[in-house]
């Protein structure tokens, strides 16, 4: 009877061994699609992050938003836009056809909530040859009117900003993460930036700017794939798959605390002197 209960005993001991073998080779095989799919990811240039909300307008500080690490389904799904052939250096008039192609599939993008109330898709707008390229974070209310990205105070305030540098808005090329506008000039969700950000890759692919000007928090975070604060992002050079990157406060910060924007022109002389160069 003692001898029978050992046996069951050892058999069941054993039976748990494997049980646990077999979990332990599951559980390395899932780490090792997941590590395979995040250096794909990675590869292809796709960095994202959920911010906390930041409801643009009321923003009190740009710096005291804080970030949480997102945990999206794969990008890598959703790059449809990817194209290896605009991987090569394009002529201007190259690059004007690639992007009205792009902004043709933008303009029927449905992969997110967001264009159910949008009056327009806000592509973006400029010289598609620009060595300049601003990123802002998502279109408000006047850009979702117009279909033009930073038309308001905001807006106006950027054309001054890069006047200040002796260029013209039609000098430079301006997109924002988000090309649809999200309600009550929200912060995007985590799938509204995996669903939107492939679009503005491939148009930093299509233009290939010399420098790449972020403008905020949210475009800084996400384009550098940092929890990093604005405040101590800005007016460093970083770079963005090889391209010059430097971020500065959103305009619509500055519209809050002017006394930044001596920051801004400082932050604003690099990024014309590096052009000078
Ligand atoms: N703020 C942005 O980030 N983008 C716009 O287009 C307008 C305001």
């Amino acid at each position: 009877m003692n001898c029978q209960y050992g046996e069951r005993e050892n058999m069941d001991s054993s039976r748990q061994q494997a049980r646990l073998q077999e979990a332990k080779a599951e559980v390395l095989s899932l780490l090792k699609i997941l590590s395979d799919k995040v250096d794909l990811e990675r590869k292809l240039g796709v960095n994202y992050l959920q911010l906390d909300p930041i409801i643009k307008d009321s923003m009190p500080y740009e710096e005291d938003v804080i970030s949480q690490p997102l945990v999206p389904e794969s990008v890598c799904d959703n790059l449809d836009t990817f194209n290896e052939e605009t991987n090569v250096e394009l002529s201007r008039s190259e690059k004007v056809e690639e992007l009205r192609k792009l902004e043709e599939q933008v303009k029927r993008c449905t992969k997110c909530e967001l264009c159910n109330n949008r009056t327009n898709v806000v592509f973006g707008t400029g010289d598609p040859d620009a060595d300049l390229m601003f990123v802002g974070e998502a279109p408000g209310y006047y850009e979702d009117e117009q279909g033009e990205p930073f038309v308001g105070k905001a807006g106006q305030l950027l054309t001054k900003i890069i006047e200040s540098i002796g260029m013209k808005r039609s000098d430079v090329y301006i997109a924002n993460i988000l090309k649809c506008r999200p309600p009550e000039n929200r912060n995007p969700s985590a799938d509204e930036i995996v669903m939107c950000s492939p679009h503005l890759i491939k148009q930093i692919e299509i233009i290939r700017p010399k420098i790449i000007c972020a403008l905020g928090t949210f475009a800084a975070q996400t384009l550098l794939d940092t929890k990093e604060s604005i405040g101590k992002l800005r007016g460093k050079f970083f770079e963005y798959q090889s391209t010059k990157f430097l971020a500065t406060y959103h305009p619509a910060y500055l519209l809050r605390n002017p006394d930044d924007k001596k920051k801004v022109w400082a932050d604003i002389k690099k990024v014309r002197d590096f052009l000078q160069e």
